[in-house]
């Protein structure tokens, strides 16, 4: 092939699968819905396949599928450390979806500014684990960028919209199990019911639900093959990020590490200057309220180094919009979750170059 010749076929196939017209942008001015979600990830899987797997992990209870992205630098070095991300494991949590794209796309679009994260790391990022949830949340009344006050429910229409847990029914009508009270460790303590209809449910034993068993499954691989060191969890909306433990009334034993991990991301928010930004708090998870079945606890438990919960805030400003802000703060808000995303994950890898010589996989029934 003449060099005039490759390189026009390189220009028309963008070199990487899809030429570069028809790749994926990630695009903040509305959520995603599921199947949104699921086309950026085939399509980042086209444009950037040297970089980029997608697995099907497990099906939702109304047989949607779980995907994760696993991101990588294309160099082919297999067993690199993993940060691993989930989100939207509660319906409502609409930001929380929406951050973790961003995070898919600094990592694998901005892949240049960004590829010191993926030198010695790979990142597994499932964006929506309550794909179900989530789906019947935007199904009600379309409520244009009106805050949702969920505390205080007075139409079916904002009892959609507040919609926390999976949609598996239960015998006695009521439906929904709470995911993040579902896992193996500490399950049914604290702030976790035992009844159906219950907001907080945790189901009716360890991992009964689907999307619950899929998330285990996926955890355990990494720390069984001692890759896994950072397990983070997305959520809304207090503002705060929260290490372990959430089930009882004592810090993890690296809490100091869990502490320095938060505050880089805290300090990297306060350092960028943005005309607006969240004041995150950095706390044990049991101050917050104390539960059992969460899945950051089990992830801890299992033998993930660092375990993180991270509640995206609830306002800006004077503005309080709680789980669903309004579109046309999306981007305001990713950005400023990938600054302090950007600082923590340096600040892991810093900790933990290497990989784990030993773990302490729980080999019981969590
Ligand atoms: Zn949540």
């Amino acid at each position: 092939m003449s060099l005039k010749l490759f390189l026009v076929t390189l220009f028309i196939s963008g070199s990487l699968g899809n030429p570069f017209w028809s790749r994926p942008q990630y695009q903040t001015d509305d959520y995603y819905t599921y199947e949104e979600i699921q086309e950026y990830l085939k399509g980042l899987a086209g444009s950037y396949g040297n970089r980029v797997k997608l697995t099907d992990i497990g099906k939702t209870h109304q047989d949607r599928n779980l995907t994760t992205i696993t991101i990588s630098n294309g160099d082919g070095r297999r067993g690199k450390n993993v940060i691993f991300i989930d989100a939207g494991i509660h319906g409502r949590e609409w930001i929380t979806h929406t951050s973790a794209l961003n995070i898919i796309d600094q990592l694998v679009v901005n892949f240049e500014a960004n590829k010191e994260l993926l030198k010695d790391y790979d990142w597994v990022i499932l964006p929506l684990v309550n794909a179900d949830g989530y789906t019947y949340s935007r199904s009600g009344k379309v409520f244009t960028d009106e805050a949702i006050n969920c505390g205080a429910l007075n139409s079916k229409d904002h009892d959609i919209k507040c919609w926390r847990k999976n949609l598996r029914p239960r015998r006695n009508g009521c439906v929904g199990t709470d995911i993040n009270r579902n896992f193996g460790y500490a399950w049914g303590k604290g702030d976790s019911s035992p009844y159906s209809c219950s907001i907080t449910y945790k189901g009716p034993y360890k991992f009964s639900e689907p999307e619950s068993q899929a998330l285990q499954k996926v955890l355990l691989d990494l720390v069984s093959s001692r890759r896994g060191i950072l397990y983070l969890t997305l959520h809304s909306a207090l503002a705060e990020i929260l290490y372990p433990w959430s089930s009882k009334r004592i810090n993890a034993k690296n809490y100091k590490e869990h502490k320095e991990v938060a505050q880089a991301g805290v300090d990297a928010i306060r350092n960028a200057k943005l005309k607006s930004s969240s004041n995150y708090k950095v706390l044990p998870a049991h101050k917050l309220y104390l539960t059992g079945g969460s899945t950051s606890d089990y992830a801890y438990k299992i033998g993930f180094p660092l375990s993180l919960i991270w509640e995206l805030p609830a306002k800006r400003g004077n503005l309080k919009f709680e789980f669903h802000p309004p579109t046309k703060l999306i981007k305001e808000l990713v950005d400023e979750t990938w600054i302090a995303m950007r600082a923590m994950a340096k600040k892991v890898i810093q900790k933990y170059p290497n990989r784990k010589k030993s773990i302490g996989l729980v080999k019981n029934k969590l």
